[in-house]
């Protein structure tokens, strides 16, 4: 978020910086689009403009198999720390998010009777206040954009329907039928409530 002083009044531009991760120039191209049609589910002030921050190149952190090829993955917990990193060195306001073809891997250890145990999943979409990160491995082209905007609808503080109502959805990603493809009015007077500051409940943990 950056501020802006006009005429003694305060405007505020809302703008998402983009860091595209392991893709090349044409694939990067697609990235942004998508993040641009993401946008469009939101009321027009939501955001002012998309930017490309940056296209990273990095090396995976480690490697899945998936029965019939190996592939590269990252650790979802090391991305955003780097991601965290970039905001920071370049002082930059507003929300930068990082996205990506390749898959997102998180894991978590609890203990199960008198073992621990430890559960893997992917990670398609995490945007708190500040940062985001968003992977479309394995997401069908047409649906990638609403996983985007049920990420930054997190980062406008919007939390999940337990019901396919909308975005929102706290299973998104299952073959179901929303009852609204955008946003519910709930959802939309919450986008437009200009008294209302984005606080640190957005988003705890990365949705899988
Ligand atoms: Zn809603
Ligand atoms: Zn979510």
């Amino acid at each position: 978020m950056t501020s802006i002083f006009r005429g003694g009044s305060r405007l505020f531009v809302y703008s998402i910086e983009i860091l595209t991760i392991n893709a090349d120039a044409e694939k990067g191209k697609t990235l942004i689009g998508t993040i641009e049609s993401a946008k469009d589910y939101f009321p027009s002030e939501a955001w002012d403009d998309i930017r490309l921050l940056g296209e990273l190149q990095l090396d995976h952190h480690l490697t899945i198999s998936s029965g019939t090829e190996d592939m590269g993955a990252f650790l979802f917990r090391k991305l955003l720390k780097k991601i965290k990193e970039i905001k920071k060195s370049q002082a930059l306001t507003n929300l930068v998010l990082g996205v990506t073809d390749d898959p997102v891997i998180a894991m978590h250890y609890y203990l199960h009777g008198k073992n621990f145990k430890k559960a893997v999943y992917v990670v398609h979409d995490y945007v708190n206040e500040k940062i985001g990160l968003i992977s479309f491995f394995r997401i069908e082209e047409s649906f990638s954009s609403k996983v985007v905007a049920h990420g930054l609808g997190h980062h406008k503080r919007l939390q999940h329907h337990v019901e396919p109502i909308d975005l929102m959805y706290s299973e998104l990603l299952k073959p179901v039928t929303l009852q609204i493809e955008g946003f519910c009015d709930a959802c939309v007077r919450k986008l437009t409530d200009t008294h209302s500051v984005i606080n640190s409940d957005s988003q705890k943990r990365p949705c899988d």
